[in-house]
């Protein structure tokens, strides 16, 4: 069968940016398992497999406003270090956890300047253009409880989560 509505399909696939840097893969890991048409994946993704089958491959080249959108520089926010935790050690780079009025996100280091720290809360993958390198290894119909739950259930028997 081909990807359509409420299929689920599992993919392989390979992420690199446009200087050909790896970001993400399956290989050596599970494959991406995801029931079409439910915004699980980038739009632009779901829609280039659309009436794919198994056996497909296909590249996928997102800008990146089709993708985690631009970088915003008013995402930039300067706070005095000792707004955040004493004990961690910070680095240009690192990566955390912060918690917004609308809920958690990903937060990175941009700057340390003097007393002052750049916090970055711009989406890891923001500006970034992004090329999939996709393999589809199978589809099949979404069970009624899988469609009902928004997600994949595993093999077994009944659902596999709390
Ligand atoms: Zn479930």
């Amino acid at each position: 069968m081909k990807i359509t509505k409420n299929a689920v399909a599992t993919l392989e696939y390979t992420l690199t940016d446009d200087a050909g840097e790896l970001i993400d893969t399956s290989e050596g890991d599970t494959p991406l398992i995801y029931i079409h048409g439910t915004d699980s994946l980038i739009p632009r993704l779901e829609t280039e497999l659309d009436g794919k089958a198994v056996g497909d491959e296909l590249k996928v080249h997102l800008k990146p406003e089709d993708a985690y959108g631009e970088r915003d520089d008013e995402m930039l926010q300067t706070m005095p270090r000792t707004d955040l935790p004493e004990d961690v050690e910070l680095e240009v780079g690192m990566q955390f956890q912060a918690e917004s009025d609308d809920g958690i996100h990903i937060v990175s280091v941009a700057a340390i300047v003097g007393d002052d720290v750049v916090i970055d809360a711009n989406h890891p993958l923001a500006g970034v253009a992004l090329n999939f390198d996709v393999k589809v290894i199978e589809v099949r119909e979404a069970t009624s409880e899988e469609l009902e739950h928004g997600h994949v259930h595993g093999d077994a028997e009944g659902c596999q989560h709390d």
